[in-house]
């Protein structure tokens, strides 16, 4: 077994104790960056967060919540056969064209999951709970989760996402989840509410997609949205208002939730106390009117706020709270990142930030999904140059190197292919 002398570290720590990569988060840039470090022969480790569907961090992220995703390239369901279509012509073609339909969020996070581990990326369902990133910039960086488990790395990806943004009225809290009422996750609990009620607070596409999704569930949704200007697309609005079971409120906004006993109180102890949600009081925000709207359930679709929680004093962010990062999607350190220890590093050596947890702007799956393999890739880069600085070899055999096993990404590991350092040696002698 290789033991090595950590300089920086001082203890001997086993070699095969550390991992090349962990990668944090299970959304497209996380499975994404698993995939590709998987197949590279990195041996990624993905913790991938709670499989509770609950928690608004849920293993596979947002689009666990997401019903039908129609604009993940090539993520379709068909009937058609592949094989024929490009002979297709005329009215046969039309009818293959309109066959096409949506793909489910959670299916599509599956498939990425299965496609990961199938090329070796290892999984753990756990949420990390701190990372030290500051003892040991560049060299080794420590990862802990819920469940007291630690773990060195020598390089990390962070894609942690964002989570649903709440309200923010005291009432909230009181009947959040365990289907007291308020929910961020139509998909996770719209069923509950058939032949009911409910409130969708918003005016993006998060907003009218769960309207729609719900209304088509056959419940019957009041869409409350503070203004009587959306920023979902047109597509989507248009859809929402020609659905009968959807009644569009604008200005309005919720200020606070009414209970009434839990259906089990009378014969449950462990409900006895618990109330569920009856009423919503509506206010127009432009006079201060209220008026009571009765309600089952409030689905909140307000947004999103990063995952960052973890990385306050270590990485730099912006006035929003994303992680900040270079075009070679490399983490900045925090002004006075680590007391000052990473003062004068341009970037964090090893760390690499891709998907939502960076990008509030474009905050599409498919562009999480890119973040995700350009972060594998620098990933990969940053520890093949690692390697080869330790073997010896000078600049330039470097950088013929990682020019020639950029070829990775395209073979198979069932191609025979040889570690890291081997192929790093192997093409410096070219
Ligand atoms: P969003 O576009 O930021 O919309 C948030 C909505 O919530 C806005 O209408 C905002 O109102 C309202 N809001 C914010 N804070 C509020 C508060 N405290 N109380 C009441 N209302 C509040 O967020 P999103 O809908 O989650 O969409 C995020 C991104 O994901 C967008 O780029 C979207 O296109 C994309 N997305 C795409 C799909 C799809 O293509 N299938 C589905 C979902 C999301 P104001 O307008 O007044 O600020």
């Amino acid at each position: 077994m290789e033991l090595e002398q950590c300089p920086k570290v001082g203890k001997l720590i086993t070699m095969s104790d550390i991992h090349n990569v962990i990668i944090i988060g299970s959304g497209p840039s996380g499975y994404t960056s698993a995939l590709y470090t998987a197949r590279a022969n990195l041996k990624p480790l993905l913790i991938a967060g709670s499989a509770d569907k609950k928690t608004s961090r849920v293993k596979g992220g947002q689009l666990m919540a997401t019903s039908d995703i129609e604009n993940f390239p090539g993520a379709i369901e068909t009937s058609v056969d592949l094989d024929t279509f490009a002979f297709l012509e005329g009215a046969e073609r039309d009818a293959a064209v309109k066959d096409v339909k949506g793909f489910s969020g959670p299916h599509l996070m599956t498939r990425m999951e299965l496609q990961a581990r199938h090329f070796g990326a290892e999984m753990l369902e756990e949420f990390v709970t701190e990372i030290d990133i500051c003892s040991h910039p560049g060299e080794l960086y420590t990862v802990r989760t819920e469940s007291g488990k630690e773990f060195k790395t020598r390089s990390l990806i962070i894609s942690t996402g964002a989570a649903a943004k709440l309200m923010g009225i005291a009432a909230e809290d009181k009947f959040f989840g365990q289907g007291g009422g308020v929910s961020t996750c139509a998909t996770c609990d719209g069923h509950s509410y058939k032949g009911k009620t409910v409130a969708v607070v918003g005016g993006g596409d998060s907003a009218f997609e769960e309207a729609s999704y719900l209304a088509n569930l056959g419940i019957q949704v009041h869409l409350i949205h503070r203004r009587d200007e959306f920023r979902a697309s047109k597509v989507m609005i248009e859809r929402g208002k020609k659905n009968p079971n959807i009644t569009i409120h604008p200005f309005r906004t919720i200020v606070d939730l009414i209970g009434k006993p839990h259906p089990l109180a009378a014969t449950s102890k462990f409900f006895s106390d618990k109330e569920v949600l009856s009423k919503a009081i509506l206010e127009d925000p432009r006079d201060g009117a209220r008026e009571e709207l009765e309600l089952d359930g409030v689905f909140v679709a307000i947004g999103h706020t990063p995952n960052t929680q973890l990385f306050h004093n270590q990485l730099k962010m912006d006035e929003s709270g994303y992680l900040e990062r270079d075009k070679h999607m490399r983490a900045l350190p925090s002004a006075n990142a680590c007391n000052h220890k990473m003062s004068g590093m341009d970037f964090v050596p090893g760390v690499f930030v891709a998907g939502d947890v960076s990008d509030h702007y474009y905050r599409q799956a498919i562009t999480a999904a890119g973040m995700g393999c350009m972060a594998a890739i620098e990933a990969e880069r940053y520890l093949a140059e690692k390697l080869a600085e330790k073997e010896g070899l000078d600049s330039d055999a470097i950088d013929l190197s990682l020019q020639n096993i950029g070829i990775s990404h395209w073979t198979s590991e069932d191609s025979g292919e040889a570690p890291m350092i081997e192929r790093v040696k192997e093409a410096a002698t070219i």
